[in-house]
């Protein structure tokens, strides 16, 4: 019961509550043994007092010398072992945690990522795995354990001298109590410093993602004050968080070692009116030494335990939102796509609402319609990046919402605008397509996406790195890396954004080149922008607010005279005119 609540308030896996444990167990074997050190001085000195005052005899020398050597073997052992519970498992559990934090992420579905940005994921998988780490090895099992055995000890001493054991053990109560009631302010601080610490980073990544338009539009001066802002006001949130947990564990700390004071004065009261001897006063200044020992690492860390939670909460976030499930095995008949009265929303903006097409394999279906009408939304659902909210989609009579989205994607390629490239050689960055593929399949790939002329201008050839996220190559050239990947995968079906809008017509013959002999025989989804180019395509799907309002032949829907396909054919058409 108390373990569980333990798991759940520091997000603990099933292996870290029981090292927690394992912690606590030696912390308070570590906390025993060095009282029994403590037993052990005070057994030798009263024996010398004994000696000085009545002139008896030291006794038992060698038997003092022996517990001293067995108590210090022993004293090593257990810190060992303590060392090995709290910080040794705990280093390779973050190592477990991170590595299925990034697996959980690969599998959630893309809409969870709309919802969280970049800089707040990096923060959770970094700053929050980090902070938990240190409450994990640091606090939770010195503290659990010290508790222990502090309620141990201080049985012992309430037995030995109730009223030294009060003087002595009042302030650890005082001390916790004050500190659990500053919790809430404490909480409140770190969530508010956590937000400010990710809007600077947010700040940071904007800035540089931008830089060219920024510089483009003179809006240096006004993104560098608002940066200011975003990390002064960081600063700011931090002191204070800070300033008020100092007081709070200052205070508290304080108020624990005020028990040597409040000792000494019971001591020597009760020794004034004869009640007790020195040696029993002496005994306690021995405790005192190490009494409040075990708390002071927990004490410093307390705070940090407290605004752990914050951490906590939000790893737990990503642990408990469902991933995207499904079967380990597809074997679709064939590959045409089939989409059946799909509906769709992004959190509760409605965006395809019923739509049925079916895409042939073999054949080029082109989704059209004005921009928002959800020609993306289609291409992404029919790859399970998103799941639908209603209706089927089916791939060779396989219901898609059935099956494990990474086995379903190794039937997938997908050319999209926005290339990614990786900050690697030219050559790797083709071979993302099929992990594994030979150099000779990477350059025959190259080769039949026209990339060998603009890689063979590069210094190093194939071998040239690309820069972060393909910086030094042109929009062309991006997409011809994209498309020689997707040749390299030969995947039945391909997924296509139709981008060659933006290309100058050089390379647009070259990308139609290497597209054509990546789309032969394939099922092909395009999500067409110009109508000019789509006429060759072998269906047409026209989507208009969420609707499939017409489909059919490029032919037979141009021949239509109320045909919304012909309409846009001759709109672009004309502005087209208009623009030479
Ligand atoms: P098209 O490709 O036809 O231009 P989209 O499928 O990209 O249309 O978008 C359809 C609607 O969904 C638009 O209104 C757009 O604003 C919205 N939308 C697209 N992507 C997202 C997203 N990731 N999150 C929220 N809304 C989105």
């Amino acid at each position: 019961m108390f373990w569980k609540k333990v798991q759940t308030k520091y997000a603990l896996t099933d292996q870290g509550v029981k090292n927690t444990q394992q912690g606590t167990f030696w912390t308070v074997i570590v906390n025993l043994v060095v009282m029994a050190g403590m037993g052990i001085l005070y057994t030798l000195m009263s024996r010398f007092m004994d000696t000085l005052t009545g002139g008896a005899p030291l006794p038992g020398a060698l038997l003092f010398i022996g517990l001293t050597v067995i108590f210090l073997a022993l004293s090593f052992l257990t810190h060992l072992q303590q060392y090995r519970a709290t910080y040794g498992l705990v280093y390779g559990e973050i190592k477990t945690i991170r590595i299925s934090l990034a697996e959980r992420l690969r599998k959630l579905p893309l809409g969870y990522f709309g919802k969280r940005d970049l800089a707040d994921l990096t923060e959770t998988i970094m700053g929050d795995v980090n902070r938990l780490e240190h409450v994990w090895s640091h606090c939770l099992g010195y503290l659990y354990g010290s508790w222990i055995s502090t309620a141990i000890i201080a049985v012992c001493l309430f037995a030995f001298d109730w009223r030294m054991a009060l003087a002595c053990l009042w302030g650890v109560p005082v001390a916790f109590a004050l500190l659990y009631g500053s919790r809430k302010l404490a909480k409140k601080k770190s969530e508010l410093t956590k937000e400010a610490a990710i809007q600077v980073a947010d700040g940071i990544q904007e800035t540089l993602e931008n830089i060219r338009e920024i510089r483009a539009t003179n809006q240096e001066a006004r993104f560098i004050d608002g940066l200011n802002g975003k990390i002064d006001y960081h600063e700011k949130t931090m002191l204070s968080g800070e300033l008020s947990t100092g007081i709070f564990v200052n205070t508290a700390s304080v108020i624990m070692r005020l028990g040597v004071a409040t000792t000494i004065l019971m001591g020597t009261n009760l020794i004034l009116s004869g009640q007790i001897d020195f040696m029993r006063l002496f005994m306690f200044l021995l405790v005192i030494t190490r009494v409040y020992a075990p708390f002071d690492q927990a004490l410093a860390l307390i705070a940090e335990m407290f605004i752990s939670q914050v951490s906590a909460n939000r790893l737990m976030e990503i642990r408990n939102t469902p991933t995207a499930e499904g079967a380990e095995t597809f074997s679709p008949k064939g590959h045409d796509i089939e989409f059946e009265d799909v509906r769709f929303a992004y959190d509760d903006q409605q965006v395809l609402r019923g739509v049925s097409f079916t895409a042939r394999e073999g054949e080029v279906t082109a989704l059209v319609g004005p921009s928002g009408s959800g020609k993306s939304t289609c291409a992404r659902l029919a790859a399970r990046l998103w799941d639908i909210g209603g209706g089927t989609i089916r791939v060779g009579g396989v219901d898609i919402s059935t099956i494990d989205p990474e086995v379903l994607l190794t039937d997938y390629s997908m050319v999209f605008q926005d290339v990614v490239l990786f900050d690697d050689t030219v050559m790797e960055n083709i071979r993302l397509g099929r992990h594994g593929a030979t150099d000779l399949e990477v350059l025959a790939a190259a080769k039949a996406a026209n990339c060998d002329e603009f890689v063979s201008k590069l210094p190093q050839g194939y071998q040239t790195p690309i820069g972060e996220n393909g910086a030094k190559l042109s929009g062309g050239e991006r997409q011809r890396i994209s498309i020689a990947r997707a040749l390299l995968k030969d995947a039945p079906i391909v997924l296509l954004d139709e981008a060659t809008a933006s290309l100058d017509v050089e390379n647009e013959t070259k990308v139609q080149g290497a597209l054509s002999r990546l789309l032969a025989g394939k099922t092909v989804l395009v999500i067409a922008h110009r109508m000019r180019t789509v006429e060759a395509a072998d269906q047409i799907v026209v989507l208009a607010d969420g609707k499939v309002v017409e489909s059919g032949r490029p032919k037979d829907l141009l021949r239509r005279e109320d045909s919304m396909f012909r309409r846009m054919t001759k709109l672009q058409a004309s502005s087209a005119e208009w623009s030479i």
